[in-house]
Order: structure tokens, then sequence, then C-alpha cells
């Protein structure tokens, strides 16, 4: 069963790029600074948010487990 997850972007270190909202655009955008901001606080585990999270070059995005609070990601 797939787990819950909590996301979170550290925006301090989001450098605009745009692949997390080009990988997966249902989940993550960039704002009218330019910097990506999850659009939804969490959501069940899928492929497409981990290749957008494990994407991102600077490790911006924080993933949590919701249920257990367990740090997954970075
Ligand atoms: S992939 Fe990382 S650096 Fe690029 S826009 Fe998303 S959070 Fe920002």
């Amino acid at each position: 069963m797939p787990r819950n997850l909590k996301l979170s972007v550290d925006r301090g270190l989001c450098t605009s790029n745009g692949l997390c909202e080009h990988l997966a655009g249902e989940i993550f955008q960039l704002d009218g600074y330019r910097l990506a901001v999850a659009k939804v606080p969490q959501i069940e585990e899928n492929v497409q948010l981990w290749d957008a999270v494990e994407s991102c070059p600077v490790a911006a995005i924080s993933v949590v487990d919701a249920d257990t609070d367990e740090a997954l990601y970075p």
C-alpha cells in the first residue's frame, strides 16, 4: 500500500530551474518569485513524485512519511 507523504520545498535552496514542475506539474509549480512550491502538502507516494524529488540538483524538496513522521528525503 502506497505511503502518504508530506512535501516541503526549501525555497532558500531552490535555484528556479523548473525541473520539479516539468517532471511533476500536478505536484510542484514555480510561483511568482520563480521558486518552487508544493501544490499539495500531502500526497500518496508515486513514481512521478520521486522522479521530481530526486531530480532536484540541490535537494531542496523534503519528503516525510505523513503517518510516522520519518524523514525519507533528502
Ligand atoms: S527542481 Fe529543485 S531547484 Fe529546480 S525548481 Fe524544483 S525545487 Fe527548485
